[in-house]
């Protein structure tokens, strides 16, 4: 299905990845909420001691780099969205360095934990093994029953379980299985003996912006017509009017829309007769600081518990120093760490319960070796996170063909509520060229 083509009102919400893409690819104008590109994918720096956020790094580099949704390496991808991404910074390529630690057994295992069952105590390394080559293609309605029927009991109780308990704030019990590739899972003699097994999975290589990924997307948003401060506040389908929170508003005949599929819906009164599904909700907690006596090499680690209710810690120095002030770098004295930890949908916690987390996780990465005193310790919040569905849901269906039916196209990671990551989505936003390819 195209949709209709006149130029001038063609709009787009959203200066993402996606939203950033379409603009370059159709010249169509687009209306973004905050006064910067890139959406949960901006870099920002912070000096030490500080507070301010600065969106260019200061000329002495004496600052951390942070990004506003953690840690976001560029995986996968076309030959179209890579040579699209190289033609504004150049990249390096690294090889994932990634960990599930256990902390009853004081134990990093490399990430998956299933291809690498000889790290394990004996006992509990033989158990997962007779399982894992027990299970078979059996799947589950739920999240939680494929972890059983793929992983076995053993590395279900030890890891999985806890983690996706953790991951998807309690949903894991009744949302459909998915992303299945982000556990990787076959038949035991199936995994490759001749590679090395940190080869398994979809990110084992992955590439980032030698200047910071803010610079990718501030230099696609210079080639574009890009309208900061207009925050959608409501979407009238009957005149085809979009408002925004300054007051102005924008007649439209089609609107891409990245914004989250929920959030459209809300915004352009549209009803579904499926209940919609639900989302989780993300705090990442940008830290800065001394290097703790016992911190890792992993890019980034996955616990199936922590006092703070972490799931994620990833290190972004330890991916490169670049993220690091200039001054520490090569000194191995200095650190930058993102933690991850997961809400159901929304339920934002307080300034004064962030506060109290902050400290928290602080004093367990402490206790953990990670981290000595603390130089920026900075919250951020990513309302739609990780989108998810129920068994048989076709809300998402619904959802998009009604908007469709009011010219509104969603587009994107949580426009069309699907996992896909930066290079997916800068493909998906170069590939409306053809006015086509959004429905
Ligand atoms: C915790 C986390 C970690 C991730 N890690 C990785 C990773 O390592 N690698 C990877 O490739 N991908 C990763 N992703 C996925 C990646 O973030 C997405 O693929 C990508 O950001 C999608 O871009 P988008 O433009 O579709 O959405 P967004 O980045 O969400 O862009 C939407 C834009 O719309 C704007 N907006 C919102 N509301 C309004 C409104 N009402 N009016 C106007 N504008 C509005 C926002 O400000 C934003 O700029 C991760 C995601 C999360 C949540």
């Amino acid at each position: 299905m195209n949709f209709v083509t006149d130029s001038r009102k063609e709009v787009i919400v959203g200066a993402g990845a996606t939203g950033l893409a379409a603009a370059y690819a159709t010249g169509f104008p687009v209306y973004e909420a905050s006064k910067f590109p890139g959406g949960i994918c901006s870099s920002y720096y912070v000096r030490h001691g500080q507070t301010h956020r600065r969106l260019i790094r200061s000329d002495d580099e004496e600052d951390f780099r942070f990004e506003i949704g953690g840690g976001h390496w560029i995986f996968g991808g076309d030959a179209e969205s890579l040579t699209f991404i190289e033609s504004f910074t150049p990249t390096k390529e690294y090889t994932r360095v990634a960990s599930v630690f256990l902390p009853d057994h004081d134990l990093f295992v490399p990430y998956p934990l299933q291809a690498h069952l000889s790290y394990l105590p004996q006992e509990v390394a033989e158990s997962a093994a007779s399982e894992l080559e027990s299970v078979g293609s059996a799947s589950g309605a739920t999240l939680k029953e494929w972890l059983a029927a793929k992983f076995g009991e053993t590395l279900c109780r030890l890891f999985f379980d806890p983690f996706h308990e953790l991951y998807t704030a309690g949903l894991w019990r009744e949302i459909a299985p998915q992303d299945s590739y982000k556990s990787p899972w076959r038949p035991k003699q199936d995994f490759p003996t001749s590679q090395p097994r940190n080869c398994i999975g979809y990110n084992a290589t992955f590439k980032y912006p030698e200047a910071g990924l803010g610079s990718l997307f501030q230099g696609i948003a210079e080639r574009c017509d890009v309208r900061y401060g207009k925050r959608a506040t409501h979407i009238d389908t009957t005149r085809r009017i979009v408002f925004f929170d300054d007051g102005s508003s924008q007649p439209y005949e089609a609107l891409l829309s990245t914004l989250p599929l929920n959030v459209a819906c809300r915004l352009a009164d549209i009803q579904t007769d499926s209940r919609s599904d639900p989302f989780t909700s993300v705090l990442v907690l940008n830290i800065g600081g001394r290097k703790g006596d016992r911190c890792p090499p992993d890019h980034w680690i996955y616990f199936p518990s922590s006092k703070a209710g972490f799931y994620r810690v990833g290190f972004y120095s330890n991916v490169d120093e670049a993220f690091l002030p200039r001054s520490t770098r090569g000194t191995n004295t200095a650190v930058s760490i993102y933690v991850e930890k997961a809400y159901i949908g929304g339920k934002k916690p307080s300034d004064k319960e962030v506060a109290r987390l902050a400290k928290d996780v602080v004093l367990e990465l402490q206790s953990l070796g990670y981290l000595q005193e603390t130089s920026v310790v900075d919250p951020t919040w990513v309302e739609v996170a990780y989108t998810w569905s129920y068994p048989n849901s076709t809300w998402r269906e619904e959802a998009l063909h009604r908007l469709r039916d009011h010219g509104i196209y969603q587009m994107g990671r949580y426009g069309r509520w699907r996992f896909q990551g930066i290079a997916e989505s800068i493909r998906e936003g170069l590939s409306v060229r053809t006015l086509r390819a959004v429905v």
